[in-house]
């Protein structure tokens, strides 16, 4: 675990490199965000934007989507993987919306969280981009990889993950570090060749080896 002060130390400098990092998903509405962020699992956000501009154009709502045929459903989101099971929860999910939630997607972790298809990571994510209100910070393989690299945590499960991070990073700077491990990822820290020796953030890191 790091100080706290050692955190944002971290998170500024990572700020400053990274001043444009936001989210990369395409979206208008919470329930388009949501949507996406299913398609996102074990999926790149490029893939994801090439897909949803179609499937939105027509099926932007839970009433629309909750019409679409299974198959018809999951021959549009093919391209972004597990479509099989990602068709069955996105259906789920606009039934549960327009039974329990009035067709609108809730604005909290635990309603969220009772959708088909939205575990805490996703509903982490809505909370954030759809109605700007993190609650928490989404560990998906990014923040799992760096949080275990620099030395936030040394659990696998990213719940715990996510719990060991909140002791560390203050509130205030959820929003800048959902965004900044996920570009930092893609950027520098990825899983196959980071690069430590350009890391703006290696004097801080419990993996980088001079
Ligand atoms: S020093 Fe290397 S392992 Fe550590 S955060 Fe930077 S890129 Fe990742």
């Amino acid at each position: 675990m790091k100080s706290k002060k050692e955190t944002i130390k971290i998170i500024e400098i990572l700020k400053e490199y990274y001043p444009d990092a936001t989210c990369s998903l395409d979206f208008t509405t919470p329930f388009e965000m949501m949507i996406s962020v299913m398609l996102s699992a074990q999926c790149t956000d490029e893939r994801v934007n090439k897909t949803t501009p179609f499937l939105f154009s027509k099926y932007n709502t839970p009433e629309k989507l909750s019409k679409i045929s299974i198959n018809d459903l999951e021959k549009i989101i093919h391209p972004c993987g597990f479509y099989k099971n990602k068709a069955k929860n996105i259906k789920a999910c606009c039934q549960k919306l327009l039974e329990d939630f009035n067709g609108i997607v809730p604005d909290n972790m635990e309603d969220l969280q009772s959708l088909p298809g939205v575990g805490r990571k996703s509903a982490n994510v809505i909370m954030l981009e759809a109605f700007h209100n993190p609650q928490g910070i989404a560990v998906d393989t990014h923040a799992k990889r760096i949080s275990n690299k620099i030395g936030f945590s040394k659990e696998t499960d990213p719940e715990k993950i996510e719990k060991d991070l909140l002791k560390q990073v203050p509130k205030e700077y959820y929003y800048d570090v959902n965004h900044l491990f996920v570009w930092h990822g893609r950027n520098i820290c990825s899983a196959r060749n980071p690069k430590c020796d350009n890391c703006p953030i290696n004097k801080y890191c419990n993996s980088f080896k001079k």
